[in-house]
């Protein structure tokens, strides 16, 4: 069964797939851009992305010769930035090694970073029709389901299974189109939630539909509650001008810019006395109750004015984060504050900035005009 499993893949994609995706067809910088952009992302949302990356940086030796910073803007806001560094680094590497041109060989491609053995089995699938195997979220999916697989695909043995099942399909001709089948499968009707089993081209012999377990499979690995954290962003605002630094390369939002950030409010206000901002008479400061203390502690000046304003909070992989934006106007920029590696810009260019998601919101809302 599992030989014509990919015919009747091929023959689905050619009628019902998705052809019109910017990428399909395209060479192996722009099938490889997709791929990394697609990583944890929906197609609906990496579009307007991909189309002004692509223009701004229409080729390898255009990604190389820009900075990580000029990729980060284009990044910002897609969220994983590690994806969009190590992207740059590729492509310095491929500029540098392969003079430019993108290298030819699986060996060489799965050795680039952020680059992993699917995502390069999918460039010399798509951009060289090469016979390989791929195996991301979506054809784990079909594939748990479709052969029964149990198990946490994340687990070592489960995914064994699935690259067995993974090598073992795929046909001897038509490899391009059979792995944007799988991807479209797995993206329209073998959803996570609501897979719509009653047109998909595979459920005569799909053990799941058959033996009434699609929606245990796969198997859901038990999700411990995330960690939380606290922060504070100081919205240190001059005019138009707002305060930002750039973050260390690597970790959260790493080499992306950001407001000074703080454990939390006292901590922000503490730093804001340290570095004599406004620090006179306390008036003209609001700062929640239970903050009344540092207010008296760290009252600012009162030309100056200082919010708490509404905490909120953003989730990462891995934890969420519960930030609490500060705004404090000040009727005068205080050198001191300004260190390396950070800078006064103005609002409207600091959103064309790298700046993460949550920061750009901040800025949006709290911070223009
Ligand atoms: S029949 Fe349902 S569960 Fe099985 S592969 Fe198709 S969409 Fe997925």
């Amino acid at each position: 069964m599992t030989s014509n499993f990919s015919q009747r893949l091929i023959r689905w994609q050619r009628k019902h797939g998705r052809h019109d995706l910017p990428w399909q067809g395209a060479d192996a910088y722009h099938v490889w851009l997709s791929e990394i952009m697609l990583q944890q992302t929906q197609v609906a949302t990496v579009l307007p992305y991909y189309q002004r990356f692509i223009a701004a940086f229409p080729d390898i030796p255009a990604l190389a010769a820009a900075t990580e910073e000029q990729v980060l803007a284009y990044w910002s806001g897609l969220g994983y930035y590690a994806r969009g560094r190590n992207l740059h680094a590729a492509a310095r590497i491929i500029a540098d090694k392969y003079h430019g041109e993108f290298p030819r060989s699986f060996e060489q491609i799965v050795e680039l970073p952020g680059i992993g053995r699917s995502t390069a089995a999918a460039i010399c699938a798509l951009a060289w029709h090469e016979r390989r195997a791929i195996l991301d979220g979506n054809v784990k999916r079909v594939l748990a389901r479709h052969c029964g697989i149990a198990g946490a695909p994340g687990e070592k043995a489960v995914e064994a299974l699935l690259w067995e099942q993974a090598e073992a399909r795929l046909p001897l001709r038509d490899i391009a189109v059979y792995i944007q089948a799988q991807m479209d499968l797995g993206a329209t009707l073998c959803t996570r939630n609501s897979p719509k089993c009653g047109i998909c081209p595979v459920q005569d012999d799909c053990v799941a539909f058959q033996g009434g377990r699609v929606s245990e499979l796969p198997t859901r690995r038990l999700r411990k509650a995330k960690p939380e954290r606290r922060t504070a962003l100081l919205l240190l605002l001059h005019g138009s001008d707002i305060l930002l630094e750039k973050r260390p390369g690597s970790g959260i939002w790493g080499g992306l810019w950001c407001p000074p950030q703080f454990e939390d409010e006292a901590a922000a206000l503490a730093w804001s006395a340290k570095e004599g901002i406004g620090i006179t008479s306390g008036s003209g400061v609001y700062i929640r109750p239970e903050h009344a203390l540092s207010a008296s502690r760290y009252p600012v000046n009162s030309e100056s004015r200082c919010e708490s304003l509404q905490t909120f909070t953003h989730s990462f992989t891995h934890f969420k984060l519960h930030i609490t934006p500060l705004r404090l106007r000040l009727s005068h920029r205080p050198q001191s504050v300004q260190q390396a590696g950070s800078l006064w810009l103005d609002v409207e260019t600091a959103l064309q900035a790298a700046i993460p998601k949550p920061v750009r919101a901040l800025l949006e809302e709290y911070c223009r005009g």
